[in-house]
């Protein structure tokens, strides 16, 4: 493979090498018409000049990346893994109160008040095994999600406060939850307060094609409070009969994929980003590319900031070394080559700017707006 130049980049495109050299010197290189350019030199003057260019690698990353998606499975590798579970519901409706009743019945006394900003997943334990949560903002996010085809939910739990019974989100959560083909339990939630009409409640849902297993569907209803913790065992259990049903499963001898649920920029740790194991262990130390960003695991903290050197599949965890903050709903890979890493991350960096200026549909002012 012959290195590019300036002179053979200027005669691939068509342009005059001083545009090239003009495009260098803004970016505060000087150079000669024989000068070698890397393939992410040469991407970002075609991009300054205006010009496509598809530089041919011997290796189509890509490609090799859906491979490790789609990998088949030997069943004799598989085992079985905890249930992630998503909660939907009306605004209001007690998903927040929920889910910290259902956490902080596992957590020690006094920790309730040092619990991190940024949760987006955790794990819940009960009859000795776990049960994963993922905590979206809402049923928005989790549409964003499924949209960028980041399936990360085995079943939905459905909110919805006896006391106000079906509302325009709850309706929207469900043809959410339907178009995930996912099982769905409801949780009646409020059921602690006084004079609530639960036929009321259990009719708007029969109404959205919910039809309640108490009638003769096949929707489990739990009465919830997460007020009082009423319920929750049930819920909990309920969880884990449908998970039982489902044989959600998934090999933990192989390198990790998964999902970035969130992600953020840490004072301390720098970009740190919540992911969640879907398939395989990921390992501190291991090279991982995710979006456009890559770099080496250099720690990992479970969903109570304690560092781990291990997660398995359905465990959410804060990953940290990345060089920058990658998107939600970004799948990750572990590889084993940081190399490749980086060249992927660098592609996909590149293609991003591209899409990025096609939609704005107009020239970059300068070399720095680009590269912004
Ligand atoms: P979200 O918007 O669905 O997350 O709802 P929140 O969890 O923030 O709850 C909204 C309001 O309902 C808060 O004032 C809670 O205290 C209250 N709430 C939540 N769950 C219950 C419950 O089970 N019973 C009662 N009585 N109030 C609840
Ligand atoms: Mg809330």
């Amino acid at each position: 493979e012959a290195p590019i130049t300036v002179r053979s980049l200027s005669e691939g495109m068509g342009r005059p090498a001083n545009s090239i050299l003009q495009v260098l010197f803004k970016a505060g290189r000087m150079a000669t018409m024989n000068d070698s350019l890397t393939e992410e030199e040469a991407l970002e003057i075609a991009l300054e000049l205006g010009v496509e260019l598809e530089i041919k690698s011997g290796r189509d990353l890509e490609a090799e990346l859906e491979e490790l998606l789609e990998i088949d499975e030997d069943e004799a590798g598989l085992a079985l893994r905890p249930p992630v579970v998503t909660i939907l519901g009306h605004v209001d409706h007690g998903k927040t109160t929920m889910v910290d009743r259902l956490r902080s019945g596992n957590t020690a006394a006094g920790e309730a008040g040092g619990i991190t900003q940024h949760i987006a997943a955790y794990q819940v334990m009960h009859n000795g095994k776990a049960v994963t949560f993922v905590d979206t903002p809402g049923h928005a996010a989790f549409g964003e999600m499924r949209a960028r085809g980041a399936n990360v939910t085995d079943l939905v739990i459905l909110v919805v406060a006896a006391d106000d019974g079906v509302m325009p989100q709850t309706e929207e959560a469900i043809s959410h939850a339907k178009a995930a083909e996912v099982p769905m339990i409801v949780a009646l939630n409020k059921i602690d307060l006084p004079g609530v009409d639960e036929q009321k409640t259990l009719q708007g849902l029969a109404q959205q094609n919910v039809l309640p297993a108490e009638w003769g569907g096949d929707v489990e209803v739990v009465r919830t409070s997460g007020e009082t913790g009423q319920g929750l065992d049930e819920l909990l259990e309920t969880i884990q009969l449908t998970a039982e049903l489902n044989e959600y499963k998934a090999n933990p001898d192989r390198d990790a994929v998964g999902t970035c649920l969130e992600a953020f920029r840490n004072e301390g740790r720098g970009p740190v980003s919540w992911f969640i194991v879907q398939n395989g262990t990921l390992k501190v130390g291991d090279v991982v590319l995710c979006g456009s960003a890559y770099g080496k695991v250099r720690a990992m903290y479970d969903d109570r900031d304690n560092p781990i050197k291990k997660a398995g599949p359905s465990m959410p965890v804060k990953v940290s070394g990345l060089d920058e903050v990658p998107a939600a709903g970004a799948h990750f890979f572990v590889l084993k080559s940081l190399e490749d890493a980086r060249e992927l991350a660098e592609q996909r960096k590149f293609a991003g700017r591209s899409e990025e200026l096609a939609s704005m549909n107009q020239r970059p002012q300068t070399f720095d707006e680009i590269m912004a």
